[in-house]
């Protein structure tokens, strides 16, 4: 044991959960993430506990619990407004539904759950008296930003997939490497992840295109793991088109460290991943339908992407349609993404320029500001049914070239020979 770095300031309530703990006879550390975070001089995002303790011994010495999943042996304790989770030190079985393992066994050696942990910077435990206990070296793949599985990674490998997407995950959030063994068993194993249920992939994706370097996309993408985690529609690509994609794809993940939404996780990450799948925008709906997206999420990426393939230039009929496409308070959006893409800022301000003088001068770009509407159609030109609904949207992209034409004479007469 090491007890070098027992100088870490913990929360009160972990430290009280530790401490009782131990009073009653059991052993009690930190684990996990939280020792990892603690060595990297990070803010934990929770603060997890590992016991000798059985599940029903923990209940009996806290007043507030919750039994958050006592097969697996965990016991989520409240207390000084926080909540912790304590899990009795335990074997995992297989994972064959691919989110929990098969069956747990208790056990009363701490060795034997370190042991059950993906990687070595995540097994690691810490206690407030005895320092930290570090079996696999996790301290010195810290050190050496790498991560790597405890043990035969390819045992680990098949035992979860999801370990897969863990590991470039934490190296897409630490700006770790990927230790060579750790990284031939990934690509190895990198079938088995279409058994993994698609929430817990999207969790790991979203971490990472969140992270500091989304760019281990690209890492993904050439270790050959993306087909299996995503849907194959995202991947009919010729090979020319994956090159294409390839070149591209390294300049746009460098731009999208910046992050576009940062007040809106949820909308940044399907921008990230529209933009990363942009080649081929076709298939980011897929994408997101595949990863459970809501509508809402969905219908703005979609329109994001598609606006994306749009040429611009800082004219009045390109401002009209841009407008027409992402509305006033997607323009903003849609000239970072393009911004975080390459183009030329300047010629982008110039864009933005022109959609606020079409907004100013009230030029039509939508169905509402048409000088007609469905009725005057119906009652003045004798249209009827689905007609009704096209002739609008003909004459709005008639207005959108021509916005002198949006007067109600006119357009009715235009109408009129449309539907004649
Ligand atoms: P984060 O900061 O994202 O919470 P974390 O390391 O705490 O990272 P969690 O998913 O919260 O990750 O898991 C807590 C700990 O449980 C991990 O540090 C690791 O020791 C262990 N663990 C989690 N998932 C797995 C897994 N699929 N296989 C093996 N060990 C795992
Ligand atoms: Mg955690």
């Amino acid at each position: 044991m090491d007890s070098r770095r027992s100088a870490f300031r913990i929360p009160e309530g972990a430290a009280i959960i530790i401490r009782e703990l131990n009073k009653a006879g059991h052993e009690a550390y930190l684990v996990g993430g939280c020792v990892r975070d603690l060595f990297l001089s990070r803010t934990p995002g929770d603060w997890d506990i590992t016991t000798s303790a059985r599940p029903e011994q923990v209940k009996a010495i806290f007043r507030r619990t919750i039994d958050t999943g006592l097969k697996h042996g965990t016991v989520t304790v409240l207390l000084k407004g926080s909540q912790y989770e304590v899990t009795t030190y335990r074997l995992d079985g297989a994972y064959s539904d691919g989110r929990h393992p098969d069956d747990v066994t208790f056990t009363s050696d701490l060795a034997e759950d370190l042991k059950r942990r993906d990687f070595t910077i995540n097994a690691m435990a810490w206690h407030p008296g005895e320092g930290v206990v570090d079996l696999f070296d996790g301290q010195g793949d810290l050190a050496r930003g790498v991560i790597r599985c405890v043990g035969d990674a390819r045992e680990r490998f098949t035992e979860d997939a999801l370990r897969i997407l863990r590991a470039v995950r934490f190296a897409a959030q630490l700006g770790f490497a990927i230790d060579a063994d750790t990284e031939s068993a990934l690509k190895v194993l990198a079938p088995n992840l279409v058994h993994v249920s698609r929430e817990r992939v999207r969790v790991e994706l979203e971490k990472m295109l969140l992270s500091a370097h989304p760019d281990k996309w690209a890492f993904l993408e050439g270790a050959g793991v993306l087909p299996y985690a995503l849907p194959p529609s995202v991947f009919t690509l010729t090979e020319e088109e994956a090159e294409a994609a390839d070149a591209a794809l390294q300049q746009r993940v460098r731009t999208l460290r910046e992050g576009i939404f940062a007040d809106a996780p949820e909308r940044e990450c399907a921008v990230r991943l529209a933009v990363l799948t942009a080649a081929h925008p076709k298939s980011t709906e897929g994408l997101l339908r595949d990863l459970r997206y809501d509508n809402d999420t969905i219908r703005f990426t979609r329109m994001l992407s598609e606006s994306l393939s749009r040429p611009l230039a800082p004219e009045g009929v390109c401002a009209r349609q841009l407008l027409c496409d992402v509305t006033p308070e997607g323009i903003t959006q849609l000239l970072a993404v393009r911004e975080a893409l390459g183009e030329d800022r300047a010629r982008l301000l110039a864009v933005r320029a022109e959609c606020s003088r079409v907004l100013e001068a009230g030029e039509p770009y939508c169905l509402g500001m048409l000088a007609v509407n469905g009725n005057d159609l119906m009652k003045e030109c004798g249209i009827r049914g689905k007609a009704v609904g096209d002739t609008l949207k003909a004459l709005l992209a008639h207005v959108i070239v021509k916005p002198a034409d949006n007067e109600r004479e006119r357009l009715l007469r235009l109408a009129a020979e449309m539907s004649s």
